[in-house]
């Protein structure tokens, strides 16, 4: 099989997931990427994304970390109008989670989402002026430079066809337009420490498993220019440290995180033994915990944290043949 990044055509396995198997991660020889094998289609993928994945009213998190929420989206619409100052935004793959969709409108956007599922969140918003397309990304139907921003946060390593997505995110924007993507960093040290056992890996949801360096050879062959990155986030990395190195231990895999969710949004029932494996979890998190804020601020001096937020300008010059 020929990489869908590159179209290299050799490749070599970089582990298998114990917990999950016949699930590998695969790594091309050519571009770099990793891959995740076998890659599911729409319809078994849908299995993995239950109800519970999102929560009820699109909150997943018990009542203080929603609140932590609330404020990382309002940072991070900030942080999109510091180089974009205003126009019409795309967010693809946005959720039921709302507070970003809003922060932006609330900042002087024209918010425009796209969504597999339609929430009940939506219809209230669009009495606002919100506009939502409730279907694939690729599906979507926006004509030619619609749009000053699209943002894929988290979205892009879930999409099967990454190359089409981008192109068709670059079709959308005006030239200049900004497209934002935020991902997991597969260079970063936690991933390299923890392989199979990184929180950020999600199998089988992430397809591709990216590094810097694979997503920006991939923007600029396909007609944009990367003009700032961020090396670390404070509302996924340090957490990301901590579940991470609690699954290298062998305990259950994501137990804090299932912790952390409501009632609504849990993975998976607590058993007897899972309740004795929470006992322990908590017992060791002052000193996980200490451990994982270190890691986070080295992650930080070395520039090379859990996960990356790449912003870029279309270019007038099409994409690279
Ligand atoms: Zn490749």
């Amino acid at each position: 099989m020929s990489c869908a990044i590159c179209g290299g055509s050799e490749s070599g396995t970089l582990f298998d997931i114990p917990y999950l198997r016949p699930f590998r991660v695969d790594r091309c020889s050519t571009c770099g990427v990793a891959v995740t094998v076998p890659a599911l289609d729409v319809k078994e993928i849908s299995r993995y994304y239950p109800s519970t994945y999102y929560g009820k009213g699109g909150r997943k998190f018990i009542r203080l970390i929603e609140s932590l929420v609330h404020l990382s989206r309002l940072r991070r619409a900030q942080r999109i109008q510091r180089y974009a100052p205003q126009g019409r935004i795309l967010d693809v793959g946005c959720g039921g989670r709302t507070y970003f969709l809003e922060s932006l409108h609330d900042l002087g956007w024209e918010v425009y989402g796209n969504e597999l599922t339609d929430f009940p969140e939506f219809k209230e918003l669009e009495g606002r002026g919100f506009r939502f397309q409730i279907r694939d990304f690729l599906a979507c139907e926006y004509p030619e430079k619609t749009f000053d921003a699209v943002v894929f946060w988290h979205v892009l390593e879930h999409l099967p066809r990454t190359v089409e997505a981008v192109r068709k995110a670059r079709g959308m924007l005006r030239t200049g337009g900004m497209l934002v993507l935020a991902l997991p960093n597969r260079s970063s040290l936690q991933a390299l420490w923890a392989g199979p056992h990184w929180f950020h890996l999600d199998i089988p949801r992430h397809y591709y498993h990216f590094t810097l360096e694979t997503m920006k050879d991939l923007l600029i062959r396909q007609g944009f220019e990367i003009f700032y990155v961020s090396h670390f986030s404070f509302e996924q990395d340090l957490f990301a440290w901590i579940q991470s190195i609690y699954n290298k231990m062998g305990i259950r895999h994501n137990l804090l995180y299932n912790l952390l969710r409501n009632r609504h949004a849990r993975i998976y029932a607590m058993s007897p033994a899972l309740i004795l494996q929470s006992l322990i979890v908590l017992s060791l998190l002052p000193a996980v915990g200490l451990a994982s804020v270190i890691l986070f601020f080295v992650d930080i001096v070395r520039r090379r944290g859990g996960s990356m937020e790449i912003y870029a300008r279309k270019t007038a010059h099409g994409p690279n043949p």
